[in-house]
């Protein structure tokens, strides 16, 4: 998080206003007398920028108008910023100039200069957990030039394949608003974007291989965004990595992840249902045998994706166990983690170590140490992609997949079931209309039923009470 202050700079002139924005009205909340901005961050990624405020109340904020040189502004009422003026010279590609004013009435007003064919917008977030209320401002780069670098990207990579290079896909952990776990002067975020340069660089000597890194800075993605990226680029490893923590200071040592058969489940259920969709879209099938085949299908593939996964995280664990003499390893182990979902390549998943143990963290922050783990996690993944893949697919993974279904088909049938025999009780059943004094009890000894079927009959729970006037059914003719 940065907070930057710079001096002062009066750019902007009032008979400048050229108010074109009206069609865009943001969110007013109720008018706060003690609404300050506490924090201006700002965010970037190759693609796009946050310009964020902190706000200690929801801001009642005034309709966007643009200046005829592109700058935008609007206005926060009521809301207090410290005296002066305050100009931030952000001088990137895709805003130029900040500048926050505190108006003599107490409002605060925001001028900002999007880069050229950079597009804005500015919305407002209310609090929730650790967040305060915000006011951000989202920016995108031109699709132009997001479709020319990507384009850039692709030929690189495709030039790369077809002199065998083999793609490996670094991703650091966290960055940006979330800045993972902190604990004895290591911020998960940053920490993992250091470590993950530092593999790189193993990889940049080798000419086996290119690294690519998901996050080159310290901004936030998304998690399906990590995988896609690695995706797109046809990566032949995904390894995502991480500090850990846990409130039991004494838990120390790495941990190497792949992806769980419960995650893997998940994942299934949500393709298939995504698959239905597009066929609902175009008024094909979709349930039923269409749905169970499509399942089938991405259910062998992610086992054979599994059983090349663990033999990334066998080989990651072999080299990070011997890596730090006194850093010791907890084994291979399996998540749900969402940026292990991917069906295109095998991935896993490292903690480096414990931020919260006093050992682990000593070493986490040794230059030495971090070197060993840095080089271990390019053994390990060089180690997999130079050896024989084995064929096969995960035998856990398929057994629990069978078992989940059987529990769904056992469940659906005594759903049935339960729904026949109702059927049948309510055919042979007769209306009686609740008299004033009537009680569940009260019946069931008059018309000598038993309150199970009573109740079932009527779909009541045990404890339900009767309304004088409805209308219910009597087991038996
Ligand atoms: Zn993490």
């Amino acid at each position: 998080m940065k907070t930057l202050h710079f001096p002062v700079c009066r750019l902007l002139l009032a008979s400048l206003i050229l108010l074109v924005g009206f069609g865009f009205f943001l969110p007013v909340a109720r008018a706060q007398t003690d609404c300050r901005i506490t924090d201006i961050r700002f965010w970037q990624s190759p693609e796009e920028a946050q310009i964020v405020f902190d706000l200690s109340a929801p801001p009642k904020v005034t309709p966007l108008g643009t200046l005829s040189d592109g700058t935008v502004f609007f206005d926060i009422e009521g809301c207090l910023f410290r005296p002066g003026r305050e100009r931030y010279p952000l001088n990137n590609a895709f805003v130029q100039v900040l500048n926050v004013q505190a108006r003599s009435d107490g409002g605060v007003r925001i001028f900002f200069r999007p880069g050229a064919g950079v597009s804005q917008r500015t919305f407002v977030l209310p609090r929730s957990d650790a967040k305060a209320d915000r006011i951000v401002v989202f920016l995108t780069e031109p699709p132009q030039q997001q479709l020319a670098r990507r384009q850039l990207e692709q030929q690189e990579i495709s030039r790369l394949k077809a002199g065998n290079v083999k793609i490996v896909v670094l991703d650091p952990g966290h960055g940006g608003e979330d800045p993972g776990t902190r604990a004895n002067g290591i911020v998960e975020k940053t920490y993992v974007l250091a470590m993950a340069n530092l593999i790189k660089t193993f990889f940049d000597r080798d000419p086996r291989y290119r690294a690519i890194i998901t996050r080159t800075g310290d901004y936030i993605i998304p998690l399906e965004r990590r995988r896609q990226i690695a995706e797109q680029l046809g990566a032949d490893v995904f390894v995502s990595v991480h500090v850990n923590f846990n409130h039991a200071r004494r838990i120390q040592g790495i941990e190497v992840y792949y992806e769980s058969p419960k995650g893997a489940v998940g994942e299934a259920d949500r393709l298939v249902a995504e698959t239905e969709n597009q066929q609902d879209a175009v008024g094909g099938v979709g349930q039923g045998p269409v749905a169970q085949i499509v399942k089938r299908d991405i259910v062998q593939k992610q086992a054979e994706i599994m059983f090349r996964s663990s033999q990334l995280a066998q080989r990651l664990e072999s080299r990070l166990a011997v890596a730090v003499p006194g850093l010791q390893s907890r084994g291979v182990r399996r998540a749900g983690f969402k940026v292990l979902h991917s069906l295109a390549m095998p991935s896993a998943l490292v903690e480096l170590g414990y931020t919260s143990n006093l050992v682990d963290a000593s070493y986490l922050r040794n230059p030495n140490a971090q070197t060993r783990l840095a080089q271990g996690v390019y053994q390990g993944i060089a180690d997999f992609l130079e050896s024989q893949v084995l064929p096969g697919v995960d035998a856990s993974y398929v057994q629990y997949v069978s078992q989940v279904e059987a529990a769904r088909k056992a469940q659906e049938e005594r759903a049935r079931k339960a729904r026949e025999r109702r059927k049948t009780l309510l055919a042979n059943s007769r209306p009686y209309t609740v008299q004033k004094g009537d009680t569940i009890p009260k019946l069931v000894a008059r018309f000598k039923v038993a309150k199970g079927v009573f109740c079932e009959v009527n779909g009541f729970s045990q404890n339900r009470k009767l309304k004088v006037g409805e209308t219910i059914r009597i087991p038996g003719k």
